[in-house]
Order: structure tokens, then sequence, then C-alpha cells
């Protein structure tokens, strides 16, 4: 695409990313859709540089490619989801390899490191998000060190620009999970880390209408070996989700900035609820990691989670008594929703009363409305 290297390096000079992603990936010939349109075909006419899609993909994923690589800050490869990309990332490591995990992050990527460990393929370590020193040490024996920051679904940050820039060992890969921060918020291929994985399921697309995942790597090497993972692997992603996700990213900046607010709002009320016994959000200045979140993050997210006093049913009730807000999973959506992660199989670890809130762009006193009078109506069975 002719715009290609015009775009990057736009944005290399000092264009803000907001700015550049509402004109990234197009075809800026005369002519030219100004959209690159959703292109339904597996396959071209043979004789220029793409043969097939699943080997050479389509003008839309390179397209979301060339935004979410952008924004990142290198080489980029669309997936049919964010577990494909997570899956494509470990499909790297040789037999016997020692990845490093997160005691809290995302449960697909745990539940994939520990069922590679039950096959025989590699050993994990679990390590405490927070235990810098423990990462540092991983860093001279992993041959993966996954980070993950903020963390689904406790909202830890880790000291990634000291973990990402640490002495490793030679070939490993460090790689992070950058869905909860965004590209907007964080750019770890800048601090020093291998790959940054983005579930564009989630502020990406910002709509919960797609499933997708980009990984963006810094190397040319391990770009080439991503794409051949996607080839071999065939977890290509949709023609329609790719342009969805594309024409999500555009707005991107602008839906973070008011569900920022929102959250940080919501976070400073819910912390002084008499039914909240603990609030989670990297914004607030008691959030364990808040110095690290200040250091590191442009913004702090979109994503409270906090405890509701009383026990499981009295969580499950709250959910169930939200109006405005959904009682639904996932995150990063133009709509709030909420759930209580331990309700999930493989969740049961977390508190029993905490609800993940992720924070959407609808007017924050009609959000609070609706969190307070949820929370009090469950009030009396606790008194
Ligand atoms: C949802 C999520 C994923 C998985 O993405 P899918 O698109 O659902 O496959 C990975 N990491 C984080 C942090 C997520 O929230």
């Amino acid at each position: 695409m002719v715009s290609k290297n015009e775009a990057k390096s736009e944005l290399d000079e000092g264009t803000s990313a907001e700015s550049w992603v509402v004109s990234a990936g197009r075809d800026r010939r005369p002519g030219s859709p100004l959209n690159v349109p959703p292109v339904l075909a597996s396959n071209f006419v043979l004789g220029d540089s793409r043969a097939y899609s699943r080997d050479d993909g389509t003008p839309g994923w390179d397209a979301l490619e060339e935004i979410v690589g952008g924004l990142e800050g290198g080489h980029a490869v669309a997936f049919a989801s964010g577990m494909a990309a997570i899956a494509a990332v470990f499909d790297q490591l040789p037999t016997g390899s020692v990845v490093a995990i997160p005691d809290d992050c995302y449960q697909g990527a745990a539940s994939l490191a520990q069922a590679g460990q039950s096959r025989g393929r590699w050993t994990v370590q679990r390590l405490a998000v927070t235990d810098t020193a423990r990462w540092l040490e991983m860093s001279a024996i992993a041959d993966l060190i996954w980070l993950e920051s903020p963390t689904n679904p406790l909202l830890t940050v880790a000291d990634l620009d000291v973990i990402c820039a640490a002495p490793r060992k030679a070939g490993s890969i460090v790689a992070v999970d950058n869905t909860f921060a965004t590209p907007l918020n964080q750019r770890p291929l800048a601090l020093g880390a291998d790959l940054s994985i983005q579930s564009v399921t989630k502020l990406i697309g910002g709509h919960s209408d797609l499933l997708g995942g980009v990984v963006t790597a810094r190397t040319a090497n391990l770009h080439a070996a991503l794409r051949m993972t996607r080839e071999l692997g065939g977890a290509t992603p949709g023609s329609m989700e790719t342009f969805l996700a594309a024409r999500g990213a555009r707005t991107l900046a602008i839906r973070l900035e008011r569900a920022q607010s929102n959250a940080k709002t919501l976070a400073e009320r819910l912390e002084r609820h008499p039914m909240v016994t603990q609030t989670r959000y990297p914004g607030l200045p008691s959030h364990p990691t808040h110095e690290a979140a200040r250091r590191q993050l442009k913004g702090f997210g979109t994503i409270i989670s906090f405890d509701v006093r009383g026990d499981a049913a009295t969580a499950n009730a709250v959910c169930a008594a939200m109006k405005l807000i959904q009682h639904a999973t996932s995150l990063g959506a133009v709509e709030s929703t909420i759930e209580r992660r331990a309700a999930i199989s493989g969740q049961e670890h977390l508190p029993p009363t905490l609800l993940r809130l992720s924070v959407g762009i609808e007017g924050v006193e009609d959000l609070w409305a609706d969190l307070d009078r949820a929370l009090r109506s469950h009030s009396n069975r606790q008194e």
C-alpha cells in the first residue's frame, strides 16, 4: 500500500498517535476507496505478491496490521483472536523451554501455559507481578518472559520498564500483553520488549462485535516467524473483523479519553461507598502499584475491580440489579459491563466478591446512579 511508509514515518516524526491513527492504513492512490474495504477473497489472480490469503494476507488485514503496528512501534501480524495471537507467541518456543508468567494474568494465557507444561512442552514459573527482583533473576534463565500490565483482573502494574530492559538469556523472548493499556497508554516495544500483544476484541475493536488479536514484533525475524505460525497454524483473522477493528482503532483515542475519565470518577466514588470493601484502579493513590502506574501509563485505563461487602450471593445480586450497566463478560467496549470473575471456571482463586467493571462511554452520572442503586439495593442483606 502506498500509504504504508509515509504513515509510519509521520508517527515517528512526532505526529501524535491519536491523529495518525485516524488516517493510517489507507491506500492513498487516486481513485482508491478511502477505507480499505473488507476483501472477501481466499485467492488472487497469480502474478503479483498475493496468491492465497492464509499465506499472504488481504489488503484489509494489512490495513489493521499497519494501524496497530504503527501504534505499537513495530511489525504487526493479525490473528483470529487474542488467544490465537498468544498461542502464536508460545508456538515460537523450543521444546523444554522455561516460561515465566505472572501470578495474576488473563486466565486464557495462564491455562495455555499450564496445558503446554502438562504436555511436556515447557515448564512454567509463576511470579508475583510486583516481585521485580525475581523477574530480573528469571530473565537470565527463562526462554519466554510473559508479562501483562495492568493485569486482568487485579489491575496490578509491573515494573515493565525495568524488566523489559534487563539483561536476558540469549535467544529468549520478552512479550507483553498490552490489551488493558492499549498502545495509546503504553508502548512495550519502546521499553525493550520483543513482542506486544493486543486482544483487538477489547479496546481497539471497542464495540463487542468481533474477535481478533494482533502481535507486534520489534524485529523482522520475529515478525517473519509469527507470519509463518499464522500460515501453518491457520488462525487467520476474518475480513469483516479486520475491517471493523480498523474502524474501531480510529476512535480509540476519544473512547479511551471518555471511558478513562469515567473510570477515574467511578473508582474514587466506589472507594468511599459503604457497600465496597476494596477498590482496585491503578489511578487511585491507594492502589498498591499506583507509583509504577504513574511512571509507565499515559492513562490509567478503563477497568476497575472492586469487592462488594457481603458474600458471593450479594455480589451476584448486585450484578443482576444493574440496569444501564450490562451484566456480561469481556471488556473494553463502548458499553459498560460488569461481572463476578470468581464465577468463571478456572478463576475460583479470586476473591469471591470481586466484580470487574469495564467502564464505557456513557454519561458518568448515569453510570454512578446505576452502580449506587444496585449496591444499595443489597445493603439490607448485610445489616
Ligand atoms: C480478552 C483478553 C485476551 C484474549 O483475547 P480474545 O480475543 O478473547 O481471544 C487476552 N489478554 C487479555 C488481557 C484479555 O483481556
